[in-house]
Parts: structure tokens; C-alpha cells; sequence
């Protein structure tokens, strides 16, 4: 049996930065048993006043592009940098291959390794929306356990994307030169939604390609990208392996932080994504008890059988099936 522990002693643990504590609280918060919940919730209003000190990166490329490497290799240059480092993941993936990203590999060994980082693989077995709702808590209690990075990585496919970049500040966007677009499985709308693309892998024998890439990438984000008088997205090269381009990387973070903390951006990005935290979680909520519903699960059943066959409108059903939930609760 996992030991729960009162909310007094997760706040404490936390505050005084104890990892044990951290990851307990992390499986508190991914925990689905309404006792759980009602203490993961009570848990993070009282930690509140202690968030939101970090910088939240989420980093996103297709599988192979490089996110684990460089994952490693820039979360070692910023521990170096005096910061403290936590690593989430988002995996929607895991849900098929019951493996997580992070879980199943030795990834990240140098990192992991480093009492100053902290992390964390994606909790298999969730649906999207559960691991991202489920993300932004984690990410509060690594906030109040003192990790003042926050790196968020999510495979660059799809839905998770937009998932992430509601609950970061800045989205880093990897790419590898030559591979082009649709092999990469990078759709218009992700580099639209990056804050920086980053040509990875960019040493030795790839560095003319990565140039190049570089260059048709800015033409690229040119056109279809509305300037923007406080940032216009870069393009950079950087190669984990080499160590090339890290700090310049950290160093665009920085720059970016400092301009959209002065422009009032910075804030109201954040006060937006809560708005959308509420929103995320009233749908979450509602989608779950309108499913545990008894009559409303029966006919769900039943009915899926004529709307697979197309006898049944699926308005229809979709109606009748609120009215039986609305109704439950007069
Ligand atoms: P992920 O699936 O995006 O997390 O990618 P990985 O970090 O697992 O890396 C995929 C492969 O790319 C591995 O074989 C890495 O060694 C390699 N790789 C990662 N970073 C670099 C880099 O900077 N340069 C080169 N040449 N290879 C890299």
C-alpha cells in the first residue's frame, strides 16, 4: 500500500525541497481515487502562494529528432548556470506501448543522476487530457520544491502540442535539417505555435544542410508568421552532442523572459492559461461523471451500435443522452 501522508507533510516536504516528497506528491496528484484527488487538491491551493518562479519550457520534435540528448545536454549546462532543473513528459503515446518515454530507456542517465535535477517520466495509462491536466499540478510542485527550470518535452505528432503550449511560457520547437516537413511530421500549426525552432544535430557533415535549413525556415516562419513588435521567432542551430548552440539558447530564454516580463506579456500569458486550467478541468470533470452516468452509459452502449452503422444520427443520441444526464440532477 502507497503511505499517504497529510497535507501539512507533503507542504513541508516540499518546501524543503525533498525529493522523495516531490515525487510522492507528483504520484498524489496523477492518482484517480477520489480520496487521493480531494487531498492532491487541497494540497496544491495550499502551495499556490509558492509557484510560478520558474521559467516552463516545453519542448517538442518528432521521436529521433534529438529531445532526450538535448534534454540532457542543455539541463546540465543550466545546472551548471546555478539552476535547478525538472524534467516532465508528456506522452499520450505510452498509452499504447504501456512503456513511458523516459520509463523505458536509460535516458537522460547524467541528468537523472544529479541531486540538482529532478525526473519525472508521463504516467502511462492516461488519456491526454488526463496527462496534460495532470502536468500542469506536477509542474506547481516542482515549482514549490524550488526547481526554478521547468522542461516539459512532448512528442511532436500532435494533440499534446497544443496541450503543452497552454501551460508554458515558451515553446521550443527541435528540427533536423534536410528531413523535410512532412517527413518530420511537423504540421504548419506547431511551428506556428513555437516560440524558437532549433535545427538540431547541426555538427560536422550536417552543418551545411542545417544552415541551409535554418535560412529556408526563417523565410518560411516570414511568411506565414504575423510579425510580432515584441518577438519575431528564431531559428537557431544547435547539436547536443557537440555542445553547440546550448547557451545561445539559454541565453534567447533569458532574453525573451526579460522582454515579455517588461511588455506586461509574461503575466497575462499566464493569467490565460489558468483560465484555460479551469476550462480544461470543468471538461474533464463533467466528461467523467457524464460517463460514469448509469443510464447514460447503457444507451451509450446500445447506441453505438447504430451510429457505427449509420442508422442513427449521432445529434440525436447526443442529445437524449445529456437530457438523461441533466435530468439526474433535478
Ligand atoms: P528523441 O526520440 O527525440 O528523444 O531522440 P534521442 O535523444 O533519443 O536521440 C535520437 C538519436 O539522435 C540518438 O541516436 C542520438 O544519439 C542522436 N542525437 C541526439 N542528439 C544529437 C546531436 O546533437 N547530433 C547527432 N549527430 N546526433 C544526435
Amino acid at each position: 500500500m502507497r503511505k499517504r501522508r497529510s497535507i501539512e507533510e507533503y507542504k513541508a516536504g516540499l518546501l524543503a525541497s525533498d525529493r522523495v516528497v516531490l515525487s510522492q506528491a507528483i504520484t498524489l496528484v496523477e492518482s484517480t481515487l477520489e480520496a487521493d484527488r480531494t487531498i492532491a487538491a487541497s494540497l496544491i491551493q495550499e502551495i499556490l502562494p509558492h509557484t510560478g518562479n520558474s521559467i516552463r519550457i516545453g519542448i517538442t520534435g518528432v521521436p529521433g529528432v534529438g529531445k532526450s540528448t538535448f534534454i540532457e545536454a542543455f539541463g546540465m549546462l543550466l545546472l551548471e548556470a546555478g539552476k535547478k532543473v525538472a524534467v516532465l513528459a508528456v506522452d499520450p503515446s505510452s498509452q499504447l506501448s504501456k512503456g513511458s518515454i523516459l520509463g523505458d530507456k536509460t535516458r537522460m542517465e547524467t541528468l537523472a543522476s544529479d541531486k540538482r535535477a529532478f525526473i519525472r517520466p508521463s504516467p502511462s495509462g492516461m488519456t491526454l487530457g488526463g496527462v496534460s491536466a495532470k502536468t500542469r499540478e506536477s509542474m506547481l510542485l516542482c515549482e514549490a520544491a524550488g526547481f526554478d527550470v521547468i522542461l516539459i518535452e512532448t512528442v511532436g505528432v500532435g494533440q499534446s502540442e497544443t496541450a503543452v503550449k497552454h501551460m508554458v511560457d515558451f515553446f521550443l520547437l527541435l528540427m533536423l535539417a534536410g528531413a523535410g516537413d512532412e517527413l518530420q511530421g511537423i504540421k504548419k500549426g506547431i511551428m506556428e505555435m513555437a516560440d524558437a525552432l532549433v535545427i538540431h544535430k547541426a555538427e560536422g557533415a550536417n552543418l551545411e544542410a542545417a544552415k541551409k535549413a535554418k535560412a529556408n525556415y526563417q523565410n518560411a516562419l516570414h511568411l506565414f508568421k504575423e510579425s510580432d513588435k515584441f518577438w519575431n521567432t528564431p531559428v537557431l542551430l544547435a547539436s547536443s552532442l557537440a555542445k553547440l548552440g546550448l547557451e545561445e539558447i539559454w541565453k534567447m530564454l533569458l532574453e525573451y523572459q526579460e522582454k515579455m516580463m517588461r511588455s506586461g506579456y509574461w503575466d497575462e500569458n499566464r493569467a490565460n492559461q489558468r483560465l484555460q486550467w479551469l476550462e480544461d478541468q470543468i471538461q474533464d470533470l463533467l466528461g467523467e461523471a457524464f460517463l460514469r452516468h448509469p443510464k447514460v452509459k447503457d444507451s451509450l452502449a446500445k447506441g453505438k451500435l447504430l451510429i457505427q452503422s449509420g442508422q442513427l444520427y449521432p445529434g440525436v443520441l447526443a442529445k437524449e443522452l445529456v437530457r438523461y444526464f441533466l435530468d439526474s440532477g433535478k
